[in-house]
């Protein structure tokens, strides 16, 4: 058991920044004087930090986190070499922390997720909890359209038996323990709320109310969010798969059924006209039937093809200790 002695406990930060340059500045400070404050209570260590992971940005990000770096011993930073992807620079982030700190806390760069729950986080750590998982009590900032989708979805992933906390998205503490357990996990398809419940361990929540972006607009824009929607639930629920099967299954006793009836017809009555509906609609049914099986069967190929290949995850291009 690592010593859970508060004013001892290396606690690590782990935030991914992508075209964050609006925002970035108000978050080093506003992060830094939160670590500031939990140091000054001894309830971290001196020697915890931030870490920002740069997912390739475009713009001043790096920058800002490189420039800050070598003045505030608190602000560490990785850059990747390209964009990958919100929960590729977690990860990223995680592994690089790992080994380094007792605890880590990821959030997103954009101030929308109030840091003052990190104490409470701790708290529970203290409890002897591994996971707290930070679950949003509002969604009064989020657009209707938003607070719809990510509810329905929530949902949808449940009636898939795809095990969910809900209204938790990235923001969490984990033990080094458990996350050493999270980089077991090869997986290039990426889903990390998803994983982290697959890993056990003494989970709790804390609940936190979100507010609005500080500054610059969400990196997630409507396709972003679809796919990341869709690899929730192919990487994590073979459902459709049974689904095409029992269409198949239902299809096929009808069609049975159907030839039986139709024999009936032409043996015992005189009525049997060849139709065109009985022929040309089954072909444009079964057309469509076989399309969106195959379809289906293509996103899951697709997702084996990937994790066959094993291609390295993400590049570490520069790393300030
Ligand atoms: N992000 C990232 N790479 C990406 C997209 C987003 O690292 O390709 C980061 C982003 O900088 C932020 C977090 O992921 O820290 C969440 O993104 P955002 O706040 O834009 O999403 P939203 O809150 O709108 O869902
Ligand atoms: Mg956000």
């Amino acid at each position: 058991m690592k010593d859970r002695k508060s004013h001892t406990l290396v606690l690590a930060l782990v935030v991914p920044c992508y075209n964050e340059e609006e925002v970035l500045k108000e978050t080093i400070r506003q992060l830094s004087a939160e670590l500031k404050q939990l140091i000054h209570d001894e309830k971290i260590s001196p020697k915890s930090f931030v870490k920002f992971v740069d997912d390739g940005s475009r713009d001043q990000t790096w920058d800002i986190i490189d420039s800050n770096a070598q003045e505030n011993p608190l602000v560490k930073g990785l850059k990747l070499s390209k964009n990958e992807g919100h929960q590729n620079a977690l990860l990223a982030g995680m592994a690089s922390v790992e080994g380094k700190c007792d605890c880590m806390v990821s959030l997103d760069a954009d101030l929308q997720q109030d840091p003052k729950a990190i104490a409470r986080m701790l708290v529970k750590y203290h409890e002897g909890y591994e996971i707290v998982l930070g679950v949003r009590s509002d969604r009064a900032s989020d657009t209707v359209f938003k607070k719809m989708t990510a509810e329905g979805y929530y949902r949808v992933m449940q009636l898939m038996g795809v095990e969910l906390q809900f209204n938790h998205a990235d923001y969490r503490l984990m033990s080094q323990r458990a996350v050493v357990f999270f980089l077991q996990f090869k997986e290039r398809n990426l889903f990390i709320r998803g994983i982290v419940k697959l890993i056990g361990l003494k989970t709790t929540t804390v609940s936190f109310t979100s507010g609005e972006r500080f500054a610059g607009e969400s990196k997630y824009p409507l396709k972003k969010m679809l796919s990341f929607a869709w690899d929730g639930i192919t990487s994590f629920s073979v459902l459709p798969l049974k689904f095409i099967m029992w269409t198949g299954f239902i299809i096929f006793v009808l069609s049975i059924v159907i030839g039986i009836h139709s024999l009936y017809i032409v043996l015992f009555t005189d009525e049997a006209v060849p139709g065109w509906a009985s022929t040309v609609l089954p072909m444009y049914f079964m057309g469509g039937v076989q399309l969106l099986a195959i379809g289906i069967l293509g996103e899951y190929i697709g997702k084996i093809y990937k994790e066959t290949k094993g291609r390295p995850r993400f590049f570490v291009e520069e790393e300030i200790e």
